[in-house]
């Protein structure tokens, strides 16, 4: 699954995305053409499957009748449970309220707990109820939970094989359902306990394998805490023999992203609807009954029953299609292997393809609405998806496990994409792109969504984490392989070497610094704990971890050892320790022996990450003493957990350390940490020589030094940069700026170090610095000695503004592979010259503005679009704003439209600024997930920080209403607009804030408190010693 990514931090900045009006032209500038070209061509529909003419027409008519029977019976039942819904919501049956039921306030009237009982051989009324009055006390006297209030499904049953039957009533969006499940009983008990939500169920069937005769029902329910569905039986099912369940169900296509849910575009004037299914985490549960844990691995074949005019795809390819002939159509889909629940997918849509197949001989096809198909914006992606598949191949050394993969580009979804075997679904903005008007961000964002999503079908799908408190295993690995499946597909980028650092690395430090973060393997106990554990933590911190990982072991040893893992455990579940005793095999393989457990349960069972100190002993010879402790930006915080002090961290840390000199580096030693405090002893370690540790900056943790040795770096740095790598030129930039923010080191060291950037000509440098001045930037930018520190960064900007200058028009995109450090380095220097006030990059951005509103014709480049909008909303005059405001109305390209929302934050005019504020919560006005931006973009602008932090409180009952069930947003908000809050005032006003509303969004909050304390005392306690170096800097 891959959330919803921003790469950039600083002013507005958004990837173009895809423009429907110009994309309409054939671009003759695309990029350059492939050999997909050939392979990849629309196709009519009607070729894709083998059509099986159902011979029994005269069966026909009765059909038809039977399916206008059925969907008057929902309709008609559907109604009674609106009319019903009072009486449901009081009365789960021994519920006792629902307040640990997450979805509970958004369910749909009666959902989630239909009053009507199952038909079929189920006894109702006062006997069943006493009956289950008896029983509950009965488990009380055990001092048990009974068995369906576990937070966990009983073990006693085990599904073996999924029929699901299913017809897509699209006009009235419902669906229904019949489900058999071949069940395999370990401990005989008289109660089938498995997932059912916001479903009406209408007949149940319990019957013993291969014999006549079922096994009687005696009362079935729902619980609605633990959303499962219970069937209690007369008898018990007995051990090692295997049962059949079976359930006739209905429920609605919702309208909400989960479960199976509905969406709709508009194509020639007229509005399409198309359903699909979104599972992960435990969402199965709303669309068929089932045992909806990871570990409940089984076969699925599964039947779609639709309108011919639509057409329905799942994980498997299609076996036979049955006409009827009311204009109705059953797809049967081959079976699946064996598989989660959550994996499971399925759409019934009138999009068309395009395809292509892979060397192996897998058929990869592209799913979009027509118009996306037909102008090739689908290509892009299914170009590299058949060479990644290639790539995957090879690498893991484990065949693709499907015959076919169908990825499909839907208008929504709630999140940027969702790796279903077979059928991974995508948000448009992720998938389609059109090249000849994107810019490289954009088309780097698309690359990376679905470099992830493949390596999923690996790392997930054939191998699955037993439970969710390892879900970074599997988003750990497919954020890390982003990195590495793009450097093959540009191997001029250096992904995995290089942006890996700021967008990954820099990225998750700054989060984990902070005492109130947790472990990357996070205990889960209920469904509603779920959605919390995929964060930043899992993902980035998650792929961290792999990447030091594979650097100690030395990756074709990892590479090895991960495709032991896959074979080993393909179709089956591992958790992190299998995966460990793996690698710690293929290491003894190669007679290495380190324990990957022990070493790897520190860092992902412990929160945060060490700082490693180096101190050079200047006495005796070629000494060093190493010391390590955990790194906290807030040290006067208590720990999160009481009973464990930061003093009991402890990691065993692989320090990578090279001694160097002017003109030459040695070669890399590995030093084992893992005391508090040791002595080393260091060959050739002169007297003008400096250390460096971390070595391409592969380790999870950050390295300080005694002043003498920064200072060695500085002048080497200042001399000769090259000497030094180009990541650790920029580990030593996140490094020195985040360990004075901390207080480890003095304010101008950071400072000093960013001097001999005038000289760099590496991108990456330049974004880390960019990146770590940018909270620097934010605590001063409202104190009144900001001009000293504003000037200072000027300085350092000035002379490589000059040397780059502007791009003079938009790229060529044959040469983004070869362009694309020089390009992305010019913007970043445009960005910060223009951020800081470079009078001539102010003017060159006002020009570009007048340019367009004098020749409404936009000519600004397309990659500094975002800088030159923000730059000249707050320059200008009020037109400006109004201008971008209406351009902002009639766009219909979703990324420029974003641009020019964020440009409108940027406006120094604060009765503008609390216009936008109360605008954005129009929804007829701005998207939902768009107002988040503005209120964020809006709290980092200096002039509207405060106007902000008032809406926030203001409206945080609205905010919180909206936004409250998506964890990931709701904290991005509470974050975005809290984070750069530095005063004592401030902090006072968050602390009263917190205590005068009632829970919800609790873990952001203590996150929020925690950062702005440390920023308060930071002013506190370093501002002025910053400021008095800078004057004198100044001055020199
Ligand atoms: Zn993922």
């Amino acid at each position: 699954m891959a959330l919803e990514e921003k790469r950039e931090k600083r002013p507005p900045v958004t990837p173009m995305m895809i423009e429907e009006e110009a994309a309409l032209r054939n671009g003759s500038r695309g990029l350059p053409p492939g050999p997909w070209a050939e392979a990849a061509g629309p196709r009519p529909r009607t070729t894709e499957r083998h059509i099986a003419v159902h011979k029994r027409l005269v069966l026909g008519f009765a059909v038809s009748i039977l399916a206008l029977l059925a969907v008057t019976m929902i309709a008609v039942m559907l109604s009674v449970r609106f009319e019903e819904c009072g009486a449901a919501a009081d009365g789960p049956p021994r519920a006792g309220g629902n307040g640990s039921l997450s979805g509970a306030a958004r369910q749909p009237p009666g959902a989630g707990q239909p009053p009507g009982r199952p038909e079929e051989e189920v006894r109702g009324g006062e006997a069943a109820e006493e009956e289950e009055e008896e029983e509950e006390e009965e488990w009380q006297r055990r001092r048990e939970l009974p068995p369906w209030a576990r937070p966990r499904l009983p073990r006693h049953l085990r599904p073996l094989h999924y029929n699901l039957m299913l017809s897509a009533f699209m006009e009235n969006f419902t669906f229904s359902g019949e489900v058999n499940v071949q069940l395999e009983v370990r401990n005989a008990s008289r109660y089938i306990v498995l997932h059912a939500h916001r479903m009406h169920i209408d007949a149940v069937r319990v019957a013993e394998d291969k014999l006549a005769g079922g096994v009687r029902v005696a009362r079935t329910f729902f619980y609605p805490q633990t959303q499962v569905f219970v069937v209690v039986l007369n008898r018990s099912l007995e051990v090692q023999r295997s049962y059949n369940l079976k359930i006739i169900y209905n429920a609605l296509i919702e309208n909400e992203l989960l479960g199976f849910f509905r969406s709709s575009y508009v194509l020639h004037g007229e509005r399409r609807f198309l359903g699909v299914t979104q599972f992960s985490p435990t969402h199965a549960r709303k669309a068929f009954p089932c045992f909806d844990e990871p570990i409940y691995k089984a076969t699925f074949k599964i039947s779609i029953r639709h309108q011919a005019t639509y057409l329905s795809l799942s994980n498997m390819p299609v076996e036979t299609s049955v006409f009827e002939e009311d204009g109705w159509v059953t797809d049967h889909f081959s079976q699946t292997p064996l598989m989660s629940t959550y994996y499971l997918a399925w759409a019934v849509c009138n999009f068309t393809y395009r395809e292509t197949v892979t060397k192996s001989g897998v058929v990869v096809r592209l799913y979009a609405r027509p118009d996306a198909i037909r102008r090739g914006s689908g290509d892009y992606a299914l170009n590299i998806t058949r060479r990644l598949i290639e790539f995957y191949e090879d690498y893991f050394k484990v065949p693709y496990s499907l015959p076919k993969l169908d990825l499909l580009a839907v208008p929504k979804h709630p999140y940027a994409a969702m790796e279903n075997w077979g059928l991974s679904v995508f948000v448009e903005q992720r998938i389609l792109l059109d090249p000849s008007i994107s810019s490289i961000l954009y088309l780097l964002d698309v690359t990376m969504v679905i470099v992830h999503e493949l390596c999923h079908q690996w790392f997930g799908d054939l191998v699955t984490p037993v439970w969710w408190e390892d879900v970074w295993l599997k988003e750990g690995f497919a954020h890390y392989f982003e990195f590495v499946g793009t450097d093959y597909l540009y191997p001029g980028w250096n992904m995995e070497k290089q942006r890996f650092l700021t967008d990954v690395l820099h990225e998750v430090m700054l989060l984990d610094g902070l005492a109130s973060s947790h472990p990357v393997s996070q205990e889960v106990q209920q469904a509603s704990d779920i959605d919390r554990v995929f964060d930043w933590i899992a993902y980035k911190k998650g792929a961290a971890l792999i990447r030091m990982l594979a650097s100690f072991m030395g990756h074709s040893v990892f590479q090895m050892g991960l495709q032991d893992y896959l074979t080993i455990h393909k179709y089956g579940n591992a958790a992190r320790n299998d995966l460990w005793n793996t690698l710690s095999k293929a290491l003894k393989r190669v007679g290495k022996s380190v324990n990957i457990q022990e070493v790897m349960d520190q860092w992902t069972l412990q929160m945060g990450y060490p700082v490693i100190t180096v101190l050079g002993n200047e006495t005796t010879d070629n000494i060093i003493v190493i010391s390590q402790e955990r790194f906290v930006y807030d040290r006067d915080t208590k720990p999160k957990d009481p009973a464990r002090g930061d003093n009991s961290y402890l990691w065993q840390i692989p320090l990578t350390i090279a001694v160097g000199n002017t003109s030459h580096i040695s070669s890399e030693a590995i030093i084992w940490v893992s005391n508090k405090s040791e002595h080393h002893r260091i060959p050739a370690l002169e007297e003008a020589s400096w250390l460096l540790g971390n070595i391409n900056q592969t380790g999870y943790f950050r390295v300080n030094y005694d002043i003498r040795n920064w200072r060695l770096l500085i002048n080497q740095l200042t001399r000769n940069h090259e000497v030094i790598s180009v990541s650790n030129r920029a580990g030593l930039i996140d490094d020195a700026f985040n360990l004075a923010r901390a207080g480890y080191l003095p304010q101008n060291i950071p400072l000093e170090i960013m001097r001999y950037l005038s000289e760099e000509k590496d991108f990456l440098p330049w974004h880390a610095a960019s990146r770590a001045l940018y909270p620097l930037d934010k605590l001063l930018d409202r104190t009144e000695n900001y001009n000293i520190f504003n000037e200072y960064i000027l300085r350092q900007v000035a002379s490589m503004y000059l040397k780059l200058g502007w791009p003079t028009n938009n790229l060529n995109k044959s040469l983004v592979q070869a362009s694309y450090q020089h390009e992305e380095l010019r913007r970043e220097v445009i960005m910060l010259a223009c951020s800081f006030g470079n009078k001539h990059c102010h003017q060159q951005a006002a020009t570009l503005i007048s340019d367009w509103i004098s020749s409404n014709r936009n000519r600004i480049p397309l990659n500094v679009r975002d800088i030159v909008y923000c730059t000249g909303v707050s320059l200008m005059d009020e037109d400006v704003w109004e201008f971008i405001w209406m351009k902002f109305h009639s766009t219909t390209a979703v990324s420029e439209k974003k641009i020019l929302l964020e440009a409108l934050t940027c406006s120094d005019d604060r009765n503008l600024l609390n216009r936008l504020l109360n605008l954005s919560l129009n929804s007829e006005v701005v998207l939902d997930q768009d107002a988040i931006d503005v209120i964020i973009h809006v709290a980092r602008n200096p002039h509207g920080r405060d106007l902000a932090w008032k809406f926030f409180r203001e409206k945080w009952k609205i905010l919180n209403a909206r936004y409250g069930e998506a964890l990931f947003m709701n904290s991005k908000l509470v974050s975005g607009v809290t984070e750069f809050l530095n005063t004592e005032g401030e902090l006072r006003e968050l602390k009263n804030f917190i205590k005068s509303y009632e829970g919800g969004a609790a873990v952001s909050f203590s996150r929020a408190v925690e950062t702005v304390e440390a920023n308060v005392r930071w002013q506190r306690l370093y501002k002025e010693e910053l400021f008095q170096w800078l004057r004198k800097s100044l001055t020199q």
